[in-house]
């Protein structure tokens, strides 16, 4: 029974990678997902049959409810929310695993081994920093908290005495595992931790945080996994944890930020800008006058950011696109790595229209051609055309690298306000003498441009 128990193990774990390796491109992404599903039933299966379970009442219930649940948010959830999502669900597996760490420790009091007691601790601290620090991540993704950084006097000092206070703890419980008092006050630290590192984080640096948080809930799965001395769970947290890990060095990469500083740093504490005092003048152009420019130009590029989401206006905007390409004009888009709130939002939201991979090009490959376009067409993006990340020290975009939207000879961008963008700060491209601002929503202005085409 062992050996086929290790065996159904080995291959679910061999599964999930072939899964992770077909989710690396859009073309296998499907594949990949159907991959990791089958690799999670065998494991629940297994795992099911293996242990003596006595009663299977309260695993039925659960499943019952939880399935009842994912159904319901699988099929009610917009595109557009999927990153708030996320965020919930790391914030429930960290939360999940700090559970199991604590009814382990309720039912092995008194002989635990020191491997064990550690990986509770661990699991302990990781999976409540994770849950609560999701639940500000969500939070924040879905303007139920403000996105802009909340800092306050002490806040490094406070963050400081409280990990010095889990690690007092968690020495002195490992020492002593019948201190349960000591596994409380670990569990209320990292709680409060959880909170205060994702408070001063802001919005534009939050695709970090979400991977960052999403590798803290594999780690602390495989902590759980060491607890239960279940292989799976520590094959798969590992797989979690070091992948959420790549993904937030990508994320870094893309904001041209270290992880200290994401963290340490109170990246963006400067006031937010107000736009709507501002004395700079803004001209609003008609889909005419937009479409005139598009028409003549030879060059354009598109630059899609969350907006373009929000309108689901991807379909309008690829029918555009064609109309443009049949008339001998180069269209081609830009897709910034954070653009929308998912990494690769872009690139999935353009695929469900059938948008050819030879038509999107990476941030690194198209930003020299800006400055030798005719037409840089934004829709619903802001920040990842802001100048100020090129220009103001003082604001909290400096330093990420941005799409050159502003060195093309006209920029016209398709929003349906001033309203900045995810980061809160005030785009000074929309002021500029070169942009044609369309106000309203993106598929509504696309869309009118498209019948101007035909009439
Ligand atoms: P953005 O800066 O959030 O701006 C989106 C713009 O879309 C808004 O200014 C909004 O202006 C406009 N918009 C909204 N609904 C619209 C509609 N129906 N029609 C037309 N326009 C509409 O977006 P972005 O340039 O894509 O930048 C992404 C931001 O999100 C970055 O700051 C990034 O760091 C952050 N973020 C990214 C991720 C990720 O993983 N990609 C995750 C979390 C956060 P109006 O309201 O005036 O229309």
């Amino acid at each position: 029974m062992n050996i086929i128990i290790a065996l159904s193990y080995l291959l679910s774990s061999i599964l999930f990678i072939l899964g992770l390796k077909n989710l690396s491109s859009p073309k296998t992404a499907r594949r990949g997902n159907q991959l990791a599903m089958s690799a999670m039933l065998i494991a629940i299966i297994v795992t099911l049959t293996k242990n003596e379970i006595l009663d299977f009442t309260y695993i039925i219930i659960g499943l019952i409810i939880g399935s009842a649940i994912g159904v319901m948010i699988a099929r009610k959830i917009q595109m557009t929310a999927m990153p708030q999502m996320v965020a919930l669900f790391n914030g429930l597996g960290g939360g999940a695993s700090a559970l199991v760490a604590l009814a382990e420790y309720h039912r092995l009091t008194g002989e635990l081994r020191i491997d064990v007691i550690i990986s509770m601790v661990v699991s302990l601290f990781i999976g409540a920093v994770t849950f609560t620090g999701s639940l500000v991540a969500f939070g924040k993704l879905q303007g139920l908290v403000r996105s802009a950084p909340v800092v306050f006097k002490a806040q490094r000092l406070l963050n400081i005495l409280l990990f010095t206070l889990f690690l007092i703890m968690g020495i002195i419980v490992i020492i002593n595992p019948a201190n349960s008092t000591g596994l409380l006050i670990i569990l209320v630290t990292a709680l409060i931790l959880g909170v205060l590192f994702v408070v001063p984080i802001g919005g534009a640096d939050m695709p970090v945080v979400i991977s960052m948080l999403n590798s803290c809930s594999g780690l602390a799965a495989a902590a759980t996994g060491f607890v239960l001395s279940n292989n799976i769970l520590i094959i798969c947290g590992a797989l979690v944890g070091a992948s959420g890990f790549i993904l937030t060095r990508i994320m870094c990469k893309a904001m041209n930020r270290s992880i200290a500083n994401i963290i340490f740093g109170s990246v963006g504490t400067v006031a937010e800008k107000n736009s709507v005092n501002d004395k700079r003048k803004v001209i609003s152009y008609t889909e005419e006058d937009a479409l005139t420019m598009l028409e003549t130009a030879q060059t354009v590029i598109i630059i899609p950011g969350y907006g373009l989401a929000v309108a689901q206006a991807q379909f309008a905007l690829q029918e555009l696109v064609k109309t443009l390409i049949n008339k001998g004009i180069n269209v081609r888009y830009a897709i910034h790595p954070v653009a929308g709130r998912m990494p690769g939002h872009m690139n999935v939201l353009l695929a469900e229209a059938n948008v050819s991979y030879d038509l999107l090009f990476d941030l690194g490959d198209i930003n020299d051609d800006f400055r030798h376009t005719d037409v840089a067409l934004v829709v619903g993006a802001n920040d990842v055309v802001n100048p100020s990340a090129r220009a103001d020290a003082e604001s909290p975009l400096y330093g990420m690298p941005i799409l050159n939207a502003d060195q093309a000879r006209i920029v016209i961008i398709c929003k349906r306000s001033l309203s900045p963008g995810f980061s809160g700060v005030d785009n000074e491209l929309f002021y500029q003498k070169k942009t044609l601002m369309i106000f309203g929503d993106a598929k509504e202005s696309i869309n009118k441009m498209i019948k101007l085409l035909k009439t």
